[in-house]
């Protein structure tokens, strides 16, 4: 089968032919529908040098996988051919004290997870490829009705990741509250979605991009701003001098960060889920009074769920542009030249 993998640390991704997965006992082979193209792929290929990830190339890129269940393993059940599922992509070892939480993310034994902190795409082989070997039913969520997996793909990790960061801050997310989406690509369109659907805040999009900033006022942003100079003030005059209760920032730079902590509002939240590599330095005066500042990761099983009805009632879409397996390695550059606007998913 064909298959997008990652042969290197700091590389190019390589579309090559591969065997197709045999599932063992309790695993599962998914036939992909969808798999979404993550700006983090590109941080793993490029940025990384060998041994400072747990991972070792070659794998196959995409952790963002829905799609059919193509083949069970013994012992497997619940589950038939054919049934339309979407991945739950962090794979731990489903035994320690965070893992039987849901919080597969945070496993604590990674000696017995498949993979050290990853899932498949991210240190194993992922769905950017005609099959996907996933190693147990757990991680697969049905799709409710009138969901394709090429539409819920994006959602297990674009729609997942900001759905927890907002969980996380729902309580200050008030009527009079104004919370910041900082980047708004992949992760931030749905993010400005999310936000619209499940709290009653106002909502400021960030985003160099003129197609970006369009796309965040279609879907409910009450206003789309540029970063650089003049941000700080702009939110500042936003919010009757406040500042933002909540920022999401999905960039994570020096800049956004830095320009984050300076509009946040006392007592509020700043939480960092962009991996572009910045820092705040964070003093007592040197941060609004009571900011929590903290990072968020990827989300759970049951957050996935929720997702996924809320896309099946309509108050949640990925706007996606799809491409064929075959042009996947050109996403990635399309996707690091900034040319993609909402999510790239690639359909074998
Ligand atoms: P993307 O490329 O689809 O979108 C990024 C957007 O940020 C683009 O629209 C870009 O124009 C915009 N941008 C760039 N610089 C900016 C700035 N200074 N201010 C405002 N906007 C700016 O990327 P994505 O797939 O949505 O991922 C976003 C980030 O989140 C990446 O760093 C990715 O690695 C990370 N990520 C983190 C998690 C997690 O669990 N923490 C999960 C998935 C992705
Ligand atoms: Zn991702
Ligand atoms: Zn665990």
């Amino acid at each position: 089968m064909r298959a997008v993998r990652m042969t290197q640390w700091q590389g190019e991704p390589v579309l090559t032919e591969v065997p197709e997965p045999d599932p063992g006992p309790g695993e599962v082979v998914i036939a992909v529908g969808g798999a979404g193209a993550c700006h983090s792929d590109l941080h793993l290929l490029h940025e990384f040098e060998a041994g400072a990830l747990p991972w070792n190339p070659p794998f196959t890129l995409g952790h963002e996988n829905a799609g059919w269940v193509h083949r069970l393993g013994p012992g497997v059940e619940g589950l038939e051919p054919g049934d339309p599922v979407a991945v739950v992509g962090a794979w731990g070892c489903g035994r320690c004290g965070r893992c039987l939480a849901g919080l597969e993310t945070y496993c604590e034994r990674p000696d017995l997870a498949p993979v050290p902190g990853g899932g498949g795409g991210l240190g194993l082989d992922g769905g950017m490829a005609d099959y996907l070997l996933v190693p147990g039913a757990r991680h697969l969520v049905p799709l409710p009705e009138g969901l394709t997996p090429a539409e819920a793909a994006p959602l297990t990790d674009a729609g997942l990741t900001p759905y927890h960061a907002v969980r996380r801050s729902l309580a200050k997310l008030t009527p009079e509250s104004t919370a910041v989406a900082v980047g708004v690509g992949g992760l931030g369109h749905l993010a400005v979605q999310i936000l619209k659907a499940v709290c009653p805040a106002r909502v400021i999009a960030v985003d160099p991009r003129e197609d970006a900033r369009s796309l965040a006022l279609a879907e409910g942003a009450d206003l789309a701003l540029q970063p650089g100079e003049g941000l700080v003030e702009q939110v500042r005059d936003a919010t009757h001098g406040h500042g933002a209760d909540v920022v999401l920032d999905f960039v994570g730079s020096d800049d956004s960060l830095a320009a984050a902590a300076a509009y946040a509002r006392p007592l509020g939240d700043l939480t960092i889920v962009g991996i572009a590599g910045g820092s705040l330095p964070v003093s007592f005066f040197g941060v609004p009074y009571e900011l929590s500042v903290q990072t968020t990761y990827w989300g759970n099983r049951s957050e996935l769920a929720e997702v996924l009805e809320l896309a099946a009632r309509g108050l949640v879409r990925a706007r996606t542009t799809t491409f064929d397996l075959d042009d996947a390695v050109d996403v990635y550059a399309r996707l690091a030249a900034g040319e993609i606007t909402g999510r790239a998913v690639v359909v074998p």
